[in-house]
Order: C-alpha cells, then structure tokens, then sequence
C-alpha cells in the first residue's frame, strides 16, 4: 500500500516537472535575450543566433562586453534605418561575417553609406519571406507605420544628414522547432496587424509602446489584440525620457480588454526561453 502510494506521489511529481516551462525550455528551446530599446538576440534550437535592431550600446543595456565579444551571430535583422535601430549592426557584421536581412532601400544604403559589407546583404520588402538556414527559420518583413531615415556618419558641411532608408518594417520570425515571434519595429497601431495571425499563429509579440515615436500602451493594448499573440514583451520604452511609456501601464490597457494575461515583463539584461 504504502509502495503503491509512494509510485503515486513520483508519478504525480513527475508530471508536475514534465509540464513546468523550465522542463519544457531545456528541449529545442528558443532564447530571447532583450539589451533594451528594440534589440533583441535570439538563439534558436538548432543553435543559430538572429540579432534584431542590434542597439548594443544602449545605456539600458548591463552588458558592456556584448560589443568587444558579440560571439556567433547568423543574422541580423533591422527594421527602419533610424539609429536606435541600426545600432551597432556593422560592427557587429564586420566582425561576425552575420548576412544583414532588411529592406531594399535600407540595405542599399547600409552598404554605400553605412559601409556593411556589400556581400552579406539580403534584402526584400514588405510581404516578402527570407530564409535563415544557419538559423533554421524565414522571417517575412511586415509592414509598420513609422520613418525610416538613415544617418550619415560623416556628412558634409552643407547638405544632408540622412539619406533615405524606404518603408520600416516589422518581423515575423518562424523558429523551426520553436516559437513564431513578431517584432513590430517602431509602429502605431495599424490595421495591418489584423493579418498577422491569419497568416502566423504568434506565440510572442514584441511590442514598442513607450509612445511619442511609436504607439503608446492604450494604442498596443489594441495592437495586440489585433495580432492575437499568446504572450506579449513590452520593449522601446524608457530608454529616453520621451518614451514614457510603462509595463504597468500596458498590464492596465490590456486588462480592458481582458488580455493582462498575455503580458510578460522584461528587463535590459534578461533572458527568457521559449
Ligand atoms: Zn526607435
């Protein structure tokens, strides 16, 4: 009797174990590290690495080595050409070899004015799917509603600071064996996000909502519920005075639409398995 009950109380505890998300992440798990602002690294379980807006100096960011050592990295993915976006893509594909996956008229210009090497670029546009073998997953470059100027690095006395870096994007990224993951770029809401999930069932949604430059938490609270994600990770937000948007603040609009549930809170620093 007494065996019989102790049988029962490893089954029971085995069970428990089996359906805890640790247990879950240690097979074929993806890893989401978040530096801050809008850059992210993503393991996948085949072990490539996809960086996306690769901002790694950001003040936000605890790390300070992650530039001098950025270790392996397949790809790098960059939304809009504004600054806190494309980071510190070049120096990171300089010394990495990583192939630069983004628009058509973003790359062009990465490469003559930015200097990426001109070799490693992919490019397509919105609506368009890439392959990531060494990372085995595609990406489709979705449309986001923002700008997307670039800077030039040494500009001329009179003339120009930017040149132009076409239409900003969003990123839905599918993980062989993991989770499929949008990234909005800098957006506001838009209706646009209605077709995410007719096409993608999204397990995380990354989601700008510190405002003035991109939609707000009340303005992402609906974007979520448009793109129907089964979590949420709140990002570009306190990165600056200006981007006041809040977690809780979010927690707060979702819960109007009875969506709090979704919502996962990150720090700079922090990694999350999926
Ligand atoms: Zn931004």
């Amino acid at each position: 009797m007494l065996r019989t009950m102790r049988c029962a109380l490893w089954a029971l505890l085995l069970a428990a174990v089996a359906a805890s998300p640790a247990a879950l992440a240690a097979k074929g798990q993806t890893k989401l590290h978040w530096y801050g602002q809008s850059a992210w690294k993503i393991e996948t379980p085949s072990g490539g690495v996809i960086l996306i807006d690769p901002w790694l100096t950001v003040l936000t960011n605890p790390d300070k080595s992650s530039i001098a050592e950025p270790g392996r990295v397949d790809y790098i993915l960059i939304s809009h050409g504004h600054f806190d976006h494309v980071g510190n893509a070049v120096e990171i594909g300089k010394k990495t070899g990583a192939v630069l996956i983004t628009t058509a008229d973003l790359g062009r210009n990465m490469v003559a004015v930015a200097g990426y090497p001109k070799d490693k670029v992919v490019t397509a546009c919105s609506g368009g799917t890439v392959a990531m073998p060494k990372a085995g997953a595609r990406v489709t470059l979705v449309n986001a509603a923002h700008g997307s100027d670039l800077l030039i690095p040494k500009p001329p006395e009179s003339g120009p600071v930017t040149v132009p870096g076409g239409n900003p994007v969003g990123f839905v990224l599918q993980i062989d064996g993991g989770p499929t993951i949008y990234h909005t770029g800098d957006t506001d809401v838009a209706e646009d996000m209605k077709l995410i999930p007719m096409f993608n069932r999204i397990d995380v949604m990354l989601a700008c909502i510190g405002g003035n430059f991109t939609m707000d938490p009340v303005r992402a609270a609906l974007a979520v519920q448009w793109a129907k994600p089964t979590h949420v990770i709140p990002m570009h937000y306190g990165t600056f005075p200006v981007l006041a948007g809040t977690p809780e603040e979010l927690r707060a609009a979702l819960a109007k639409r009875g969506l709090a549930g979704k919502l996962i809170v990150m720090k700079p620093g922090e990694d999350r398995t999926f």
